[in-house]
């Protein structure tokens, strides 16, 4: 299959290029387009068929069900059995953007794009070219991060051609995203919502809104503990795995520094190829094969935006071994460090 790019500004969308899209989602084709979060591989979330076709191009276990994305609230009451009242609150407040809500799902979802639950993930992407995709094709669109399973996620189109070139209908390339790191999901269908994964969103700014607002456990846990399982099904897959070997090392910045340039010697010293995530902050005082800054660290904004760029650039360098400096918890740093520690296979060295 031949998969077409096509450039689109999200400040001055060519009609033309949305229309051919939007035609594709249609015919059960797969669009992959941009988000605020990270990009999405697109298709039609009732159509069996479409649904298939996603798991097919991404390699994605077909246990691990999709998100559907939607252009306005009133979408709620045809996807979901029945809407509760947080979920207008939070819509509200924080659509569109990077929180998805799962619900008790309504007929009209197949169990080909939940993975056979009877719950649905919803979010109202804040992108101006996913918005109207979705509006010019009619069709609720299914939509993964365009990656190939177990590869980081995609923050610019040229990461999704990487991964799925030939393999779709076509990529809206709409430049890089703001965001950087998926949404936060949280779960409505408890007493308590239940974060399943943080992202954007804070628990913090969702309390402010509808009160009390729980962690699943297994998010929590920095190591892989067989008896918690996360509830998001997708949660429990090694993800966002760079192909080297990465361990995080954390604690005082400037032990942290010593323990890495000690632990880089060591390899280079039995011929390996060695890659370091540092920051503005640290960048100079390292010795490697390849250092490279991810940003300040006064800056959690950025380091989001730029920890998939970063782990798919040692892919492309074809180092063996990373070392990355860990990052506080708050706030967003919570999202960066959960996607940081799947990615190192929960490898961790304390100092
Ligand atoms: P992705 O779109 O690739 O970022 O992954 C979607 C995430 O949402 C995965 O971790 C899924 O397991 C999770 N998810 C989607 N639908 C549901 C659902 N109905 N219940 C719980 N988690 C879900
Ligand atoms: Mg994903």
């Amino acid at each position: 299959m031949k998969t077409i790019v096509k450039k689109i500004n999200e400040q001055d969308m060519e009609p033309g290029c949305l229309r051919e899209a939007a035609t594709i989602l249609k015919e059960e084709g797969l669009v992959a387009f941009p988000t605020e979060t990270v990009y999405g591989l697109g298709g039609d979330a009732l159509d069996f068929e479409a649904a298939k076709k996603i798991y097919a191009a991404k390699g994605r276990p077909s246990d691990n069900p999709l998100i559907v994305h939607i252009a306005d609230v009133d979408s709620l009451e045809v996807l979901a059995k029945e809407v509760p009242e947080k979920a207008y609150i939070l819509a509200k407040h924080f659509w569109p953007g990077p929180l998805t809500m799962i619900m008790k799902k309504s007929e009209v979802v197949p169990n080909g794009t939940t993975g056979g639950l009877d719950t649905v993930a919803i979010r109202m992407p804040n992108n101006k070219i996913a918005l109207q995709l979705i509006r010019e094709s009619g069709v609720y669109i299914a939509a993964p991060s365009a990656n190939t399973s177990g590869r980081p996620s995609p923050t610019k189109a040229e990461h999704v051609v990487e991964d799925l070139s030939g393999k779709i209908d076509m990529i809206l390339d709409g430049g890089p995203v703001g965001i950087g790191l998926e949404s936060t999901i949280l779960d409505l269908t408890g007493e308590i919502p239940t974060i399943l994964r943080p992202g954007y969103i804070t628990k913090e700014m969702l309390e402010e809104v509808i009160g009390p607002v729980t962690i699943d456990k297994a998010i929590l846990s920095k190591n892989i503990d067989p008896n918690v399982k996360p509830k998001a099904p997708g949660m429990k897959y090694k993800h966002y795995a760079p192909k080297a070997d990465l361990t995080i090392v954390e604690g005082p910045v400037n032990a942290v520094v010593r323990e890495i340039n000690a632990l880089a010697k060591k390899q280079r010293e039995q011929g390996k190829c060695v890659g370091i995530i540092a920051t503005d902050e640290t960048y100079a005082k390292y010795q490697a094969d390849v250092v490279k800054t991810i940003g300040s660290r006064e800056d959690e904004e950025q380091i989001a935006r730029g920890l998939y760029g970063i782990l798919r650039d040692f892919d492309e360098l074809k180092v063996d071994v990373i070392y990355s400096e860990g990052f506080a918890e708050s706030n967003l740093g919570q999202a960066i460090m959960n996607r940081l520690l799947k990615a190192a296979g929960y490898q961790v060295v304390e100092v």
